[in-house]
């Protein structure tokens, strides 16, 4: 297993007060596979990624366990995880005019990849650089590597990160929705490169994304995440024929279909809860329609359904009927 990560719960503190933002997270990525990672914003995804590199504010309260192939990395110091960040792991974000510095060459910004990870020599590095680019898809590879980055387009800019971020061949990139600022032409070039790098050198990806295309075009499994949980994960063909989630089948039905108007995964009614705010029952009851008396007494547990298909809800938990008694009993 490339990466494991167990019971992860995260707090940061707000206004003097610590407050969940991840609760129990826990999932896997294999060698040579893309997790999707989806929900609305606010439901945690980008935090996870974070969590994972420990990139997180001073005050953040961090538990859980991130395993890298055999080691444990959530116990390292710091600067131990620094060598580890951009080397086993890298990760790209949606906007990559604020990630690169616009006053140094691509070229330049490539080669601090290679010079803080790597004992390449300058003529090496030089040589690495236009490799990069070339692996990347850029034309005029010996050309760019002088070229500043508001000379370039969206899309060739995303380029030039994926190749700072593949600079020291990570075993795991992390994505952050990479294609969500780009039209949707270069969304489908840049989200085919990343299937080709994936391939070609064996890595796990993990992509984080509001965009259910985006899952379908490049992911293997997908986890769903609502306000800071798990509530569902499946192999990708699995959860997008039988999601069984109301919050998935909610996302999957704001997916636009061929000659509709392009509706956004804000046509679930309601909200995201704040995390200052969360209900002691299910996250989602607000906005599900087959909410349950027991779903606002006490959270779901998550239910193996298959080998590759878990969920947390109380629908298809068959201990809700005694449970259900309980409460009664008890009011
Ligand atoms: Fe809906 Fe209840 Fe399932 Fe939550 S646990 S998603 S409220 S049915
Ligand atoms: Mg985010």
């Amino acid at each position: 297993m490339l990466l494991q990560v167990q019971n992860l719960q995260l707090s940061l503190k707000r206004a003097g007060k610590f407050i969940s933002i991840l609760d129990d997270v826990s999932f896997q990525v294999q060698k040579g596979e893309t997790l999707g990672i989806v929900g609305e914003s606010g439901c945690g995804k980008s935090m996870t990624a974070l969590s994972i590199m420990r990139l997180l504010p001073d005050k953040a309260k961090l538990a859980g366990e991130v395993k890298v192939g055999s080691e444990v990395i959530s116990k390292l110091s710091k600067k131990k995880l620094e060598k580890i960040r951009g080397n086993q792991i890298s990760m790209i974000f949606q906007d990559p005019l604020t990630s690169l510095n616009p006053l140094h060459t691509v070229g330049k910004q490539i080669e601090e990849a290679l010079i803080l990870h790597t004992n390449l020599t300058k003529k090496e590095r030089k040589d690495r650089v236009v490799e990069l680019l070339k692996e990347v898809g850029l034309p005029r590879a010996e050309e760019m590597v002088k070229e500043y980055p508001h000379q370039l387009s969206g899309g060739m800019r995303q380029r030039i990160m994926i190749a700072i971020a593949m600079a020291c061949r990570p075993q795991l990139l992390i994505c952050d929705e990479p294609t969500t600022a780009l039209d949707v032409t270069v969304q489908a070039q840049i989200l085919e490169l990343m299937n080709k790098l994936k391939q070609e050198n064996d890595m796990g990806i993990i992509m984080i994304t509001h965009d259910l295309g985006v899952v379908a075009e490049v992911c293997n499994r997908v986890m769903v995440m609502y306000a800071g949980k798990v509530v569902e994960e499946a192999e990708v063909n699995e959860l997008f024929q039988r999601p069984r989630h109301p919050y998935t089948i909610g996302l999957l039905e704001a997916i636009p279909r061929v000659g509709e108007r392009k509706r956004t995964l804000g046509s679930i009614p309601g909200t995201v809860p704040s995390p200052q705010n969360l209900p002691i029952g299910c996250r989602f009851a607000d906005r599900c329609k087959d909410a349950m008396e027991i779903c606002r007494q006490a959270q779901p547990k998550t239910l193996q359904l298959t080998d590759d298909h878990r969920v947390a809800c109380w629908l298809y938990d068959e201990r809700r009927e005694d449970l259900k008694d309980d409460i009664t009993r008890n009011q």
